[in-house]
């Protein structure tokens, strides 16, 4: 087994022609897990027996069968803990699978583990966790990217074949970004979020962390879908595309949008140049670039972090020291008490800021002066998006502005917001997007993945995966 290119496509081969059992396999990745993961912090919890529900799998059908995976523990798994990286969660057994989780299981995949992330998946860099920070498979000394932080990580050091993260302003792309994998972030809607922790519902969106592009795609083939369970799901009239079916077409004639505002002040220099390279590649396979404006999308940062907090604080009130979690032990006076005690206990810094920035946004008398302007603003994004996709195929830019940062360099809450800069608008506008690795910047004596982002208009993740094969094709 050569662990270092385990693919979805290589592990299901591997298995068809016998040259492992899905025991084996499984067990290759425990040992290895149990060796790298006291370095990576990228797994919350190890499952011992990675229950098999594979019996029935048919290795034919199901690229998906026997082949191991991690998952980012605020998707729930049947009695498995998952705590959202939280203290107030810490001890909550999921009491049902989500949705996509039913999923994976149908295609018989085994579960390796949960995967840490930022507290309630609120971060960039993955230092938000309550059980400690996931540490970048490529400079230790740096963050691995968040809110996904361990499905990045883990993918990256093959401690997974791949993972399932979710994605409210950038989860899944900053993570891949920083941590030189592929990180696909689907329409809003088109995957259920039935059993994934709500952080922003109206942004949050669950999707595949993998090496390679076709892996992203087989994923998202089993995990699409409308689900009654969720009501933001997006029924579909027609049968859902094979997202593997296109990827080898041509782009040649596809026409493909640069905004210049992805290339504003602040963008680190070699990402700029891996960007521009990335572009020159479209290019030279025949697409037709053309630089664009969305001057909107200046607003992003500042409407996001109006918009996820004022949600965050209504999502996050269930946690009350009774119906979820930890309960203060303080002898409490007051129903209050227990609630304002088991709180202040059990939640983080960073999310007790978004609750509080939350609360006053959606308060009366600055409802109309925040929450409602932001949601003004929001479609004014959405619409310089539509306008775009009217003539142009994809949009393309850089995922981050910079390389994976040091531990502990984006301390300041405003830094740290604005890593989101250029991910955080396409969950806005409720677009699909996908970071490949697009090269490697020099930072001392590293070299550090960068990520390139492609997004794609509503629903049209098949044409964005054919765009992200070509460019991954054609940059090897
Ligand atoms: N960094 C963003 C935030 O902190 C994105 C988080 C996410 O996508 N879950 O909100």
């Amino acid at each position: 087994m050569n662990n270092s290119v385990n693919t979805i496509k290589s592990v299901n081969e591997g298995l068809k022609k016998g040259e492992f059992s899905v025991e084996e396999i499984v067990a290759d990745y425990q040992a290895r897990i149990k060796k790298e993961n006291p370095k990576l912090n990228a797994y919350l919890s190890i499952f011992d027996s990675p229950k098999l529900e594979t019996r029935n799998y048919k290795l034919e059908t199901s690229l998906l069968a026997g082949v191991p995976c991690a998952v980012k523990d605020n998707i729930l798994i049947s009695d498995e803990k998952c705590t959202a990286a939280s203290k107030i969660l810490e001890k909550y057994v999921a009491p049902y699978d989500a949705t996509a989780i039913a999923r994976l299981k149908q295609a018989g995949a085994p579960f390796l583990g949960k995967t840490n992330l930022d507290e309630f998946a609120m971060g960039a860099t993955g230092e938000h966790s309550a059980f400690g920070p996931t540490l970048n498979p490529h400079d230790t000394s740096r963050v691995s990217g968040g809110s996904s932080a361990g499905s990045g990580a883990a993918v990256a050091a093959d401690l997974a074949v791949y993972a399932l993260g979710s994605d409210t302003g950038g989860s899944i792309r900053e993570p891949a970004s920083f941590c030189g994998v592929v990180g696909l972030k689907p329409t809003h809607g088109l995957v259920s979020r039935h059993g994934l922790i709500a952080m922003a519902s109206s942004l949050d969106q669950i999707g595949p962390i993998t090496k390679t592009v076709e892996d992203a795609a087989i994923v998202l083939n089993n995990i699409a879908g409308h689900d009654p369970m969720d009501s933001t799901s997006v029924p579909v009239s027609r049968e859902l595309p094979d997202y593997t079916a296109n990827l080898n077409k041509s782009i040649a004639g596809l026409k493909v949008a640069v905004p210049k505002e992805f290339f504003s002040e602040g963008l680190d220099n070699q990402v700029n140049n891996l960007a521009q390279a990335a572009i020159a590649k479209l290019e030279s396979l025949g697409a037709h670039i053309d630089q664009v404006s969305l001057p909107m999308i200046e607003y992003a940062v500042a409407v996001y972090y109006i918009i996820v907090p004022s949600e965050v604080s209504a999502n996050l009130a269930r946690y009350d020291g009774i119906k979820y979690g930890l309960s203060s032990n303080k002898k409490s006076s007051s129903l209050l008490d227990v609630y304002l005690d088991s709180r202040a206990e059990g939640l983080g810094p960073e999310v007790k800021r978004r609750i509080m920035l939350g609360t006053y946004a959606l308060s009366a008398g600055y409802y109309d002066a925040y929450y409602l302007k932001a949601q003004k603003v929001r479609v004014l994004i959405k619409n310089d998006f539509d306008k775009i996709f009217a003539k142009y195929d994809v949009v393309v830019g850089p995922t981050v502005p910079y390389p994976a940062p040091k531990l502990g360099e984006l301390d300041d809450p405003l830094a740290a917001y604005l890593a989101d800069v250029y991910t955080c608008p396409i969950n806005l506008a409720g677009l699909p997007a996908i970071s490949i690795p697009c090269g490697f910047a020099d930072v001392e004596d590293k070299k550090l993945p960068v990520g390139f982002q492609i997004i794609a208009k509503h629903f049209d993740e098949a044409k964005l995966l054919q765009v992200a094969y070509n460019l991954e094709q054609a940059l090897k």
